[in-house]
C-alpha cells in the first residue's frame, strides 16, 4: 500500500515510535528513524522487513538540528511523504516542585519539535498533494492528570496543532491527525512502574495493576503494534477524509 512513499517517525529507537515504523514498512515504506539510544537493532529490525531505512540522530528539542534532519530525510529518499511526529518525554513533579529546565525541555520535544517538523515537511506535500501527518499526542492531549503539568499541556497543545495543521490543508491531498494512546508499556512508562512499586513496596506486575486499575477500564496495556496499525489506517486511501481527529486507543480511559 505504501510502496514508494518515504516516512519520518521521530523518536523511532523504541517504544511506540519504533512500532509505528515497523508497520509502516510492513506497508512497503521506506523508513527514516530517529531517537537517542542504538539505532543499530531498530535499523537492522525495519531493513528485515525488506524497504530501504535510514537514521538521522537529531536531539527534537533543537529547531535546527529538526532542519537538517528534514533535508537529509529529502536528500536521501527524495521527500518525506510520512511524517510522524512521536518523540517525547515525561516528568512526573507538582507544579510547584516542577524544575523549570524539564518544563521547557517537554515544551521543546514534545511540542515545538512537531511544529517545526510540521512547518519542513509541509511544502513537499503540498507540491505532491499527498502527505500524511500522524502526532501521537495522548490521552492527557484530552485529559489530564496530576503531576504532569508540562506533559498535559504539551500535548494539549499537539492536539490542537493537529486541529490547525489539517484545518489548513483541508482542500489538499494532506491530512493531519493526532492518535492519543492510555497506557502503553514503553520504556517511559516502565519508569512509571518502578517509581510506583518502590514508593508502594509493590512487585513489577502489582505496581503495573496498580497503574492500569487508576485509569484504564479494559486493565490492558495498549501496544506499539495496535497503534502501528492505527497509523497505517489513517495513511490508507479509507483516511482520506479523516481530518483534525484525536483518536483515542486508550482500554476506555477517556470514556469515563
Ligand atoms: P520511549 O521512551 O520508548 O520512546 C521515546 C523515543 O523518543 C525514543 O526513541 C527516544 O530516544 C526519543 N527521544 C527522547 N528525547 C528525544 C530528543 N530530544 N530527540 C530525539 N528523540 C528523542 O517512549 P514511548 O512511550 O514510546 O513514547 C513515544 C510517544 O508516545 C511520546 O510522545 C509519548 O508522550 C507518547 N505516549 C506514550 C504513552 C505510553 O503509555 N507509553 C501514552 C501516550 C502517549
Amino acid at each position: 500500500m505504501l510502496q514508494g512513499k518515504t516516512a519520518l517517525v521521530t523518536g523511532s529507537t523504541s517504544g511506540i515510535g519504533l512500532g509505528i515504523a515497523k508497520a509502516l514498512a510492513k506497508q512497503g515504506a521506506n523508513i527514516v528513524l530517529n531517537g537517542f539510544g542504538d539505532a543499530e537493532g531498530p535499523k537492522a529490525e525495519i531493513a528485515a522487513l525488506g524497504v530501504k531505512v535510514a537514521y538521522h540522530g537529531a536531539d527534537m528539542s533543537k529547531a535546527t538540528e529538526i532542519e537538517a534532519m528534514m533535508k537529509f530525510a529529502a536528500d536521501t529518499f527524495g521527500r518525506v511523504d510520512i511524517l510522524v511526529n512521536n518523540a517525547g518525554i515525561q516528568h512526573v513533579a507538582k507544579i510547584e516542585d516542577f524544575p523549570i529546565e524539564r518544563w521547557d525541555a517537554i515544551i521543546a520535544i514534545n511540542l515545538s519539535s512537531a511544529f517545526h517538523a510540521t512547518r519542513l515537511a509541509l511544502p513537499a506535500m503540498k507540491a505532491a498533494n499527498w502527505g500524511r501527518i500522524i502526532n501521537v499526542a495522548s490521552i492527557h492531549g484530552l485529559v489530564g492528570s496530576a503531576e504532569k503539568s508540562a506533559y498535559v499541556a504539551a500535548k494539549h497543545g499537539v492536539v490542537g496543532l493537529t486541529k490547525v495543521t489539517a484545518l489548513e490543508n483541508a482542500t489538499t491531498g494532506v491530512t493531519c491527525n493526532a492518535i492519543c494512546p492510555g497506557w502503553v508499556l514503553t520504556p517511559l512508562v516502565q519508569k512509571q512502574v518502578d517509581a510506583k512499586a518502590q514508593a508502594m513496596g509493590l512487585s513489577n506486575e502489582d505496581a503495573k495493576k496498580q497503574l492500569l486499575q487508576e485509569k484504564e477500564p479494559s486493565m490492558q496495556f495498549t501496544t506499539p503494534e495496535e497503534l502501528g496499525e492505527l497509523a497505517v489506517f489513517f495513511c490508507s486511501a479509507a483516511g482520506n477524509n479523516v481530518r483534525g481527529v484525536a483518536w483515542n486507543m486508550d482500554g476506555g480511559w477517556t470514556a469515563q
